[in-house]
């Protein structure tokens, strides 16, 4: 595997085009001793080894996604300031990024009034959208379905919101039945909808959840930290476009652009439709709010530093790749789910394999046929091993009874889960390796079932 190295280039020229932004104050150039740097960071080069290789089209297996050299040029170039984005103060023109950035995310959800920052990731995307849900109706249980993250349950006790789980269908959305039960209880106070399960990439009914809210008046909150960029793709299901296609209508979504929007760790997003629950933020500093009466981040986040360079990263990002329906960053996401799909194809026609749900957006799970759930979980951990030593690295996924059982009623359910074979099909690349992919899995499994 090479490593991107040649747009390393243009850092430099880059870096002179900010050095002369600050010519008029005395020379100050900092010393640094290279050879001492050049130790540590050797040691630190030869650990980074001990890594599975996400970058190259042969990893299938986790939510990891390559950040483009772009996101990685202006974050480094943007280190050399460190900006920081909880003030003005601390971040002007990484602010002025950020507000850009982050209107552009909202008009891809067709909302030009919103409130909106980013934060650190989906966790923390979606610990401010249930605080703020916590805040204006008090009492009411949080309601995902048992696909949603894990995260939802913990954030709601950390706020000391009641969570509760209801069941999902037969494609691993939320079972809108069952969801009417529990409202009929009453006391619900929002529900989040998971717009791509991290497990699968089912994507919730929205369009019942909507109607629904007209009966029973609760709040929605989207988690799309992983699925939300696919309301670019032109390839979903109908049923998949119509919830994407009535996702204005939510109270908040959560989108983490280090999920599927090319930026590195550490940049995850929250809107919120209705602007004035930016009071709920109100909170006098002491200290920063100084340099200008027009808005602080930091007015209107819950984190206090956050990174400018993680703003500075998308803005550059996004002037490349426009979030637009049919520009190249929404034709690679079409081509990720084209390399789900050809996969799907793939594994259904092969006699060896099982599947059960068709790929919603870019997740695959299937597990090799086996006449019990015990042997099918053994024979998936083996080809997950066989694989990795001819380098094709995929992930695993523990699917419970209640969501196979349907597809397979043949099997033999001698304990409660499948441990199944789960790939992420993340980098536009995964489409024209697709036949070196199956390959190598091809050998594996062989290598495994005869
Ligand atoms: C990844 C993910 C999260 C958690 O986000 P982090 O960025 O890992 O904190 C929440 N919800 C969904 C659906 C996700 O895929």
């Amino acid at each position: 595997m090479t490593l991107e190295l040649k747009s390393l280039e243009i850092l430099h020229e880059a870096l002179s085009v900010l050095e002369t932004g600050f010519d008029s104050l005395p020379e100050f150039a900092p010393e640094v001793d290279v050879d001492a740097l050049r130790s540590a960071l050797m040691e630190a080069a030869e650990k980074m080894r001990d890594n599975q290789p996400f970058p190259h089209p042969l990893y299938i297996g986790q939510m990891i996604k390559p950040p483009h050299s772009i996101a990685r040029l202006a974050y480094m170039l943007s280190l050399w300031i460190n900006p920081n984005n909880h003030a003005l103060d601390g971040g002007r023109c990484s602010s002025a990024m950020e507000k850009e950035a982050v209107a552009e995310i909202a008009k891809m959800f067709e909302w030009s009034t919103f409130l909106g920052h980013l934060c650190g990731g989906g966790t923390m995307a979606n610990l401010e959208a249930l605080w703020i849900s916590k805040r204006l109706s008090r009492g009411g249980a949080i309601v995902a379905s048992d696909q949603a993250h894990y995260t939802h349950r913990r954030v709601c006790e950390v706020l000391d919101i009641p969570f509760e789980s209801v069941p999902c269908d037969s494609a691993a959305r939320m079972n809108v039945n069952a969801l009417e039960k529990r409202l009929e209880q009453g006391n619900v106070g929002t529900v989040v909808a998971s717009m791509g399960t991290t497990a699968t990439g089912s994507v919730d009914p929205l369009v019942r959840i909507l109607q629904l809210q007209e009966t029973y008046g609760f709040r929605i909150h989207a988690d799309a930290a992983y699925g939300g960029y696919f309301t670019l793709a032109d390839n979903l299901l109908p049923e998949t476009r119509a919830a994407y296609d009535h996702l204005s209508e939510v109270d908040s979504i959560a989108v983490d652009p280090h999920k599927h929007g090319l930026q590195p760790y550490g940049c995850g997003c929250i809107l919120f439709k209705d602007p004035a629950v930016g009071k709920f933020y109100k909170h006098d500093s002491p200290y920063t709010y100084f340099s200008s009466q027009d808005l602080h981040l930091g007015e209107i986040s819950l984190e206090c530093s956050r990174p400018g360079s993680a703003a500075v990263a998308l803005w550059t990002t996004q002037k490349l790749f426009p979030l637009t329906r049919g520009g190249r960053f929404a034709g690679d996401l079409a081509k990720c789910r084209s390399a789900a799909l050809r996969l799907y194809d793939l594994l259904t026609t092969d006699g060896r394999f099982m599947t059960a749900l068709p790929p919603e957006l870019d997740i695959v799970i299937w597990a090799p046929r086996a006449p019990r759930a015990s042997e099918a979980s053994r024979l998936c951990e083996a080809i997950f091993d066989a694989a990795e030593a001819r380098g094709l690295y995929m992930a695993k996924a523990n699917m419970p009874k209640s969501l196979l059982v349907h597809h397979r009623p043949d099997l033999e359910w001698d304990q409660e889960h499948v441990t199944c074979l789960r790939s992420c099909l993340m980098k536009p690349e995964h489409l024209e390796w697709m036949d070196r992919i199956w390959d190598a899995l091809d050998v594996a499994t062989t290598e495994v079932m005869s």
